[in-house]
């Protein structure tokens, strides 16, 4: 059945639900406080780049299933279903911060009209639903009508589209049974069409969220470790990683050794749950380990730029990728960005490439230099670092690169290249978790 669905908060999440949402056959409306935001979204424009959502909003707003504003009062008044899709970002202590959550709920309950069901996509800590719902009531005192529930968000940054139009699990938590239907009905076309609908309570949906966003970074901390190890002993970390993914019980994904994880995820989701957990009296230092590991992933990058140009100071270095990972502009948390303000701290002349976070990139360190394209960055250069693993990337012409570097020198914080080529193709190449090479 055909729902009103508003989305308050037109980010990378909230985007990606307003226009599945409507291709699904729902009518939405996308809300946002930020004015210049809805303004683009108004002129066609999308906020931040992600493969295919430009199309998907563009058929969703044509077919005037979808439409945008910043006037929250008179989008929720109609609502059946309003998804909460603003930030969470972190405080000082790692606490996630949760004024915009409350606010928008808030807002909802000062407007809503009949029954609605405030559904919180955006990842909040267990026990925030609860708080939602004492924030409603004082609001606007008990009503039956107006319910709290989870759907935790899972999309991946550049594969947003394609997650959200066939996601492998949708999780709801709710408490009323009306709430459950309401969810049933929203989802119903993704369910017909294969997706696995989970429903548990509202705490166990916002718990999961952070269970399983800890465990993935807890995989690629994992392997960053064997990296180092392997490095100590000779060994291969990515055929270990397959050994490791051949079993089922282990599985493949996530076992890329390399520069770490960032994002606007897994960083802030790691502190937020472990605030949590103390918070409620157990104490998880796995989960601070898992952020120590990403750290020293960075670090042992560092060595190896120092191991192959000795001093760093008015060196010149390519640093192909600044996005956290590929597909995307997000440069939240980004482990290359934190390896170029470390580099030009030690004195080190950076410039950087990216096919998609260029500007992003610009107006967080102002000081990094900027190319058009990678042989650009890669001309004069006395060393550079595969630091996204974007595929074109992958197939850089070698000769070329050898050629209008100042210095062979490789290092791959991706593992995105071919030792034995590297080494044929003349490069002192240092990966990661593997046994560097030098030129024959
Ligand atoms: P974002 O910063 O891209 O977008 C948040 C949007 O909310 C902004 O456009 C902001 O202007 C708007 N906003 C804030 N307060 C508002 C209010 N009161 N009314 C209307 N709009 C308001 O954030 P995001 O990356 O989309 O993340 C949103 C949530 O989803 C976070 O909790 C995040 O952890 C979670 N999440 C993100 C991803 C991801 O890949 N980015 C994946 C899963 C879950």
């Amino acid at each position: 059945m055909k729902m009103k669905v508003v989305v308050i908060g037109t980010g990378h999440v909230g985007l990606v639900t307003c226009a599945s949402m409507a291709a699904i056959g729902h009518d939405v409306v996308g809300v946002d406080a930020d004015r210049e935001k809805i303004e683009a979204l108004h002129a066609g424009a999308m906020p931040f780049h992600e493969p295919s959502l430009a199309e998907l909003v563009h058929e969703q707003t044509g077919a005037r299933r979808l439409v945008f504003t910043g006037d929250a009062e008179s989008a929720t008044r109609a609502a059946d279903v309003v998804f909460i899709c603003v930030g969470t970002p972190p405080k000082s202590n790692g606490e996630a911060n949760l004024i915009f959550v409350e606010e928008a709920a808030r807002a909802v309950a000062r407007h809503a009209e009949g029954r609605t069901l405030i559904v919180e996509k955006s990842t909040v800590p267990a026990g925030t639903a609860a708080r939602m719902h004492r924030a409603i009531r004082l609001e606007r005192g008990p009503d039956p009508e107006l319910e709290v529930a989870s759907n935790p968000e899972f999309l991946r940054e550049g594969l947003a589209v394609a997650d959200a139009m066939e996601p492998e699990r949708i999780l709801v938590g709710a408490e009323a049974p009306w709430a459950f239907e309401m969810l049933r009905e929203l989802y119903d076309p993704l369910v017909r069409a294969g997706s696995r609908l989970i429903e548990t309570d509202i705490a166990t949906a916002e718990l999961a969220k952070h269970a399983c966003n800890a465990f993935l970074a807890l995989k690629i901390s994992y392997a960053n470790a064997l990296a180092r190890v392997c490095e100590r002993a000779g060994a291969d970390v990515v055929a270990v990683a397959e050994v490791m993914g051949a079993d089922p019980r282990i599985g493949r994904a996530f076992l890329d050794a390399g520069l770490g994880f960032g994002g606007s995820c897994f960083p802030k989701d790691l502190q937020a749950f472990g605030h949590l957990a103390t918070a409620l009296g157990y104490d998880f230092p796995l989960l601070r380990e898992i952020e120590r590991l990403n750290v020293e992933a960075v670090d042992a990058v560092l060595d190896k730029v120092r191991e192959g140009l000795w001093n760093l100071h008015g060196k010149r270095i390519a640093l192909l990728g600044l996005a956290f990972k590929p597909g995307t502009d997000d440069i939240r948390s980004s482990p290359p960005l934190e390896l170029a303000r470390r580099l030009m701290e030690e004195g080190a002349r950076v410039v950087g490439y990216d096919p998609q976070a260029m500007a992003n990139a610009k107006e967080e360190l102002p000081d990094l230099g900027l190319a058009q394209d990678a042989y650009d960055a890669l001309e004069g250069a006395h060393c550079a670092i595969l630091a996204t693993d974007w595929p074109e990337f992958a197939d850089l012409d070698l000769g070329r690169m050898r050629g209008v570097m100042a210095a062979p020198l490789v290092v791959d914080g991706r593992n995105q290249f071919d030792p034995a080529v590297m080494a044929e193709a003349g490069f002192a190449y240092y990966p990661t978790g593997r046994t560097p090479v030098h030129p024959r």
